[in-house]
């Protein structure tokens, strides 16, 4: 690991103007620390917002905000997520190890890199790291790849399992700008497909600090995460739903399902909800809706399995979930 000067923020101007500066924001550090040992990221400044009191649920217009380094372990565990959100509970816990949940924050989580192994490995190119580099995924070997949102830039999955259920439950991500004023960012606008800058990641702005995240009122109906991975803990999705659905005299009143383990970003189809809804539920359905939502997949060699594995997790989930 490369030296670096560390700063403790006293409060958030104090990270804001840091960061404006080009330090890099350090909360639980789950992520960061893994990247700044195998210099992937060599930051010369860390300043860390772990002491900002950002660390507290409070309810907030029927919903509940989030502070941005509330850990993923005492996000799981509130009885109020437990009870209104379970979907995001369950991918929490889906998640990571529970030393890794102790320790990983809200805005942490968001703000996690790939795990594209050729990303972690300073001896071959990418251009998520390195701009115009080359992407050695793209004709190399892949498995925890995108199928959609991808550019010929870069294939690389968004990891995390808590942002397909934030996805799902139209969270919104609090931001504090450069004069200090919050605003709030749908998880769409939030994150950034690709295209030629795959290092660009999000629209935040520098000197931007992710506050928090706010839950919108609990939606009506039931909700679950599945997650498909290649060991029963501590692995990546392969493909992951969260789903909330809700029946009425037998049909699908309003189905919302957000993915992971396929998109460039957690992944949600409007078409695909709009199909279901007002139909009763059927297997002809639920491959419909499979097809609908693969439509646009760019599927490069050694990812085919992912559609069957998504068409069989979706067809199984909504199964389950309209009985
Ligand atoms: Fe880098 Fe993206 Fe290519 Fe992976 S897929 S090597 S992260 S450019």
């Amino acid at each position: 690991m490369r030296p670096f000067d560390y700063q403790r923020a006293e409060d958030t101007a104090a990270a804001r103007t840091a960061s404006r500066a080009g330090a890099t924001i350090l909360a639980g550090g789950t992520n960061l620390l893994d990247l700044m040992k195998l210099e992937v990221m060599a930051p010369e400044r860390v300043v860390d917002i772990s002491r900002l009191g950002l660390n507290r649920i409070t309810e907030k217009d029927g919903g509940l905000h989030i502070g941005a380094t509330v850990t993923n372990s005492d996000l799981a565990a509130d009885m109020r997520i437990r009870r209104d959100y379970p979907v995001l509970s369950r991918a929490l816990l889906a998640g990571a190890s529970g030393q890794l949940r102790n320790k990983a924050t809200t805005g942490g989580n968001l703000l996690q890199r790939t795990r594209c192994p050729y990303f972690y490995d300073t001896g071959t190119a990418c251009n998520k790291r390195t701009p115009g580099e080359g992407c050695a995924a793209i004709g190399g070997e892949l498995r925890n790849h995108a199928i959609l949102g991808t550019s010929e830039h870069c294939v690389a999955l968004h990891p995390s399992d808590m942002a397909v259920a934030m996805r799902a439950l139209d969270a919104m991500v609090e931001v504090e700008g450069e004069d200090g004023t919050r605003r709030e960012v749908a998880l769409d606008d939030f994150y950034r497909l690709p295209g030629d800058r795959p290092d660009i990641e999000t629209t935040l702005a520098p000197g931007d600090l992710i506050t928090g995240v706010t839950l919108p009122a609990p939606l009506e109906g039931r909700q679950q995460y599945r997650k498909v991975r290649d060991r029963a803990s501590y692995a990546f999705a392969l493909v992951s739903i969260a789903a909330i659905v809700r029946m009425e005299d037998g049909r699908i009143a309003d189905a919302t399902l957000a993915f992971g383990g396929i998109g460039t970003r957690p992944w949600r189809d409007p078409e695909m909800e709009t199909l279901l809804k007002g139909e009763r539920p059927s297997a002809a359905l639920f491959a419909k809706a499979a097809d609908v939502l693969m439509r646009h997949a760019a599927v490069h060699p050694g990812l085919e399995f992912k559609l069957t594995l998504v068409t069989r997790l979706l067809s199984a989930t909504l199964e389950e979930m309209t009985e």
